[in-house]
């Protein structure tokens, strides 16, 4: 059997509270280096690797290592995030490492509605969202995708853009 695409969580834990979340009620632990690397020796065949879970991704302190180790295998690299940690100075890190996709999943587009779902600031995450937008059009990059996740159809309307 030959794998071309595997789904590696880096972390459980979450800086967001949202109820609906079965990572909120998993033991709470980062992804151990020597078992994401094993992971990559056990499947040499793999094209794409997704860095998602039940936690926010950009928690775990070496995801960029993650990134950075798996594009050195020639690896496709997307993820989802919550966008809260999303700053600009990652932001570079991760256009400087070639990530091929990055969904941002919002839940909604009301502020209120956002803090009551997501137990954070969706003006956080607009911001970071606009700032990393501004630096891919700065880097020429504007046809690569950036997508916007939510499973409300008007803040779907509102954020999801391709500029
Ligand atoms: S932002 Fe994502 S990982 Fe975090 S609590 Fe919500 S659904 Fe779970």
């Amino acid at each position: 059997m030959s794998v071309a695409l595997l789904q590696i969580e880096p972390t459980t834990r979450c800086n967001f509270t949202c109820g609906f979340c079965c990572g909120r009620h998993m033991p709470q632990q980062d992804l151990a280096d020597e078992i994401f690397t094993a992971a990559l020796d056990a499947f040499p065949e793999v094209r794409h690797v997704e860095l998602q879970g039940e936690g926010e991704p950009l928690l775990h302190p070496g995801f960029l290592s993650m990134v950075r180790r798996a594009r050195q295998r020639g690896i496709e690299v997307s993820f989802i995030t919550n966008g809260s940690l999303l700053v600009p100075d990652l932001a570079a890190s991760l256009f400087d490492a070639a990530v091929s996709k990055i969904s941002i999943s919002i839940e909604s587009a009301d502020p209120q509605s956002f803090r009551a779902i997501r137990g954070g600031m969706l003006e956080k995450v607009s911001r970071n969202l606009e700032l990393f937008l501004e630096e891919r059009s700065r880097r020429g990059l504007n046809d690569r995708w950036l997508v916007c996740r939510s499973r409300s159809c008007a803040a779907r309307r509102i954020t999801s853009r391709r500029s």
